[in-house]
């Protein structure tokens, strides 16, 4: 398209690790695709696409602070390869909310953005308000820290209802397992069948 065109003749897109010039915007270049880790094998009811190593970390620094919305539909892709089984027969997505606070510095929720590709690419509907996070927490600590930074941090919106419903949640990585099973148990609590887990990247050995 012309327009195109001329944004690429302006601002030329570069690739989100290594700044290098790139085709078309919202991929990588082929050498830092090539990096990413695949995983293959998952967990009962969760997935992620990739390792949460140097290259990851930088896509999702890419999307969290950078206006990278396009890369958000590169690695939903990713996760709709990573999750069909869990996607499957799934009858809602919703993902893990920031607050309001970091909201500001922010722009966007990332969590939010991956979970709008997902649900576009895979036509399993999408409600990103089902959850508010009432508490602003830190995300580093131990584990044990970690889950009682995050215990009390969601509440559910009463608005929705979530009863008999497969829920896959998404986020953009998981690290304890912490916000996500803190998320799961509040879903459950309110009627929710079954919730599935599924991320962009997953940190390994940290836990
Ligand atoms: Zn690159």
């Amino acid at each position: 398209m012309f327009l195109d065109a001329v944004l690429n003749a302006f601002f030329p897109p570069v690739c989100p690790v290594c700044s290098q010039r790139i085709e078309t915007a919202g991929a990588l270049c082929p050498e830092c695709f090539s990096k990413l880790q695949f995983l293959h094998d998952h967990e009962d009811g969760k997935a992620s696409a990739v390792v949460y190593d140097d290259i990851s970390k930088r896509l999702i620094l890419a999307l969290k602070y950078g206006d990278k919305t396009e890369l958000a539909f590169l690695l939903a892709r990713l996760m709709v390869n990573a999750g069909q089984d869990l996607l499957a027969g799934a009858d809602l997505l919703t993902c893990v909310p920031i607050h309001w606070k970091r909201m500001l510095t922010r722009k966007y929720n990332q969590a939010a953005l991956l979970a709008t590709g997902v649900s576009k690419i895979c036509a399993v509907p999408l409600n990103p308000c089902v959850l508010k996070r009432v508490k602003s927490t830190p995300k580093q600590g131990s584990r044990e820290q970690r889950y009682q930074n995050v215990k009390n941090a969601f509440c559910f919106n009463p608005k929705y209802s979530v009863k008999g419903k497969t829920i896959v949640l998404i986020d953009d990585v998981v690290t304890t397992g912490a916000t996500a099973d803190a998320c799961a148990r509040l879903l459950l609590k309110n009627g929710a069948k079954e919730i599935r887990l599924l991320t962009f990247a997953k940190a390994i050995g940290k836990n």
